[in-house]
C-alpha cells in the first residue's frame, strides 16, 4: 500500500506556558485527519541522544542511530561531496555567544581553518555553516583569533566584550545506514539535512523549484511534486518542510505560526484529497521539537498522527503536545 510522511521539522514544543505553536491555530486539514486517525506521540530521540535532525530525520526513515550521527557526513551528501577514505568529516559552526548563528563571520572562520594542519579539506556550505575533512579530530581556533580576526576583516560586531564569537564543533559519529531503494522519495530544499540523509540511506530526492528549507518556503510546489510520484506509483514519498525549524532557531513565534498554517492549508489539505481518493496513508510527524522563544531542540517525544485503511480511530481529535500529553508513546510515524 501507498504511503506518505510529512515531517513538519522541528514543529514540536514542550506543552504549558503560553501554549505551543500547534495549540495557537485551527489547523483545519491536520484536525480532519486527527479525527479519522490514530493521534499518539512518537519518540524520535533516542535515550542519550541530543535531539535533532540528524538523528530525528533517520530514525523517521526506518535508521534508530544507535549513538551521535556524524551531521558533517550528513553535509557532505547533500552538498554531492564526496570525503577520501579514511577522513574525520566534522562540521563547525560560527556562532555568537548567545548561540545564534553569525553567518558574517564565516569566511574570517574558514580562513583560520585553513590553517589547521591536520585538515585535508575546509570548505564553506551555506551562511555559518562549515565543512573540515581532516586525519583525525581538529584543535579548532581560539574565539579571541576569531574575533581579531573578524574586526580586522571589518565584520561588525566583533571586538563586542559582551559577545564573543565562537565555533562549535558537531564531531563525527553515525552514518545512517542505506536501507532504503528508490521506492522511497524525498522532496525536500536542496542541499538540506534532508537530502543528505535521504541520499545516504539509498533514497531518491526531489528538490521543487521554489523549496528553500526556510520560512517563505514554497509547499505548495511540494505538495504538487509528492501528488505527482504518488499518481506515478512510488510506494513511500517523503515530505519535509524546514521551515518551521528555521523560523524556531530565528526565535520568531509569529513566523513558525505562518508555516505552520501554511503547511496546514497548501500541503496537508490537499495530501489528505489525494490520499483518500488513492486509498493509501498518510502520517505527520515532526523529527523533534524547537522552541521558538530559545531557538533549542526538545528531546520529548513529539504529537503524530498516522491515518489510512486499516488504522482504527485513536487518541485526541487534535494534534496538540497538550492533547498527546498522556498518550502512549510510539517508537516510528507508522506505529499506531
Ligand atoms: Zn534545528
Amino acid at each position: 500500500m501507498q504511503r506518505i510522511l510529512v515531517i513538519p521539522d522541528g514543529l514540536a514544543e514542550t506543552p504549558g506556558g503560553a501554549g505551543t505553536t500547534l495549540s495557537s491555530f485551527t489547523p483545519m486539514a491536520l484536525n480532519a485527519i486527527a479525527r479519522r486517525g490514530a493521534v499518539r506521540r512518537v519518540a524520535t530521540t533516542p535515550p542519550g541522544l541530543q535531539p535533532g535532525s540528524e538523528t530525528g530525520l533517520p530514525l523517521l526513515l526506518g535508521w534508530t542511530p544507535g549513538g551521535p550521527v556524524s551531521r558533517g557526513r550528513i553535509d557532505a551528501a547533500a552538498h554531492g561531496l564526496t570525503e577520501p577514505a579514511g577522513a574525520v568529516v566534522h562540521r563547525v559552526d560560527v556562532r555568537h555567544d548567545d548561540g545564534r548563528p553569525w553567518p558574517e563571520l564565516a569566511e574570517t572562520g574558514l580562513s583560520l581553518l585553513h590553517g589547521l594542519d591536520e585538515a585535508l579539506h575546509v570548505q564553506r556550505l551555506s551562511g555559518h555553516r562549515l565543512l573540515i575533512w581532516g586525519h583525525r579530530d581538529p584543535t579548532l581556533p581560539r574565539r579571541l583569533d576569531l574575533d581579531d580576526l573578524g574586526a580586522a576583516n571589518g565584520v561588525e560586531g566583533t571586538h563586542d566584550p559582551d559577545d564573543l564569537p565562537r565555533f562549535q564543533l558537531w564531531p563525527d559519529g553515525e552514518v545512517p545506514g542505506p536501507i532504503l531503494d528508490e521506492d522511497t522519495v524525498v522532496v525536500c530544499a536542496p542541499r538540506s539535512t534532508m537530502a543528505g540523509v535521504a541520499r545516504l540511506m539509498g533514497a531518491a530526492v526531489v528538490h521543487p523549484t521554489g523549496a528553500t528549507g526556510r520560512p517563505g518556503t514554497d509547499v505548495a510546489a511540494k505538495a504538487r511534486a509528492a501528488t505527482s510520484l504518488l499518481r506515478d506509483g512510488i510506494h513511500t514519498v517523503v515530505v519535509h518542510v524546514g521551515s518551521p525549524d528555521e523560523a524556531s532557531h530565528a526565535r520568531d513565534p509569529q513566523a513558525k505560526r505562518l508555516e505552520a498554517q501554511k503547511i496546514d492549508r497548501d500541503l496537508l489539505a490537499p495530501l489528505a484529497a489525494l490520499v483518500l481518493d488513492l486509498g493509501a496513508t498518510l502520517a505527520v510527524c515532526p523529527d523533534h521539537g524547537t522552541d521558538p522563544r530559545t531557538g533549542a531542540h526538545v528531546a520529548d517525544p513529539v504529537p503524530a498522527v498516522v491515518w489510512g485503511p486499516g488504522v482504527r480511530a485513536s487518541g485526541p481529535n487534535v494534534v496538540t503536545e497538550e492533547a498527546v500529553a498522556h498518550e502512549p508513546v510510539v517508537h516510528g510515524p507508522w506505529e499506531t
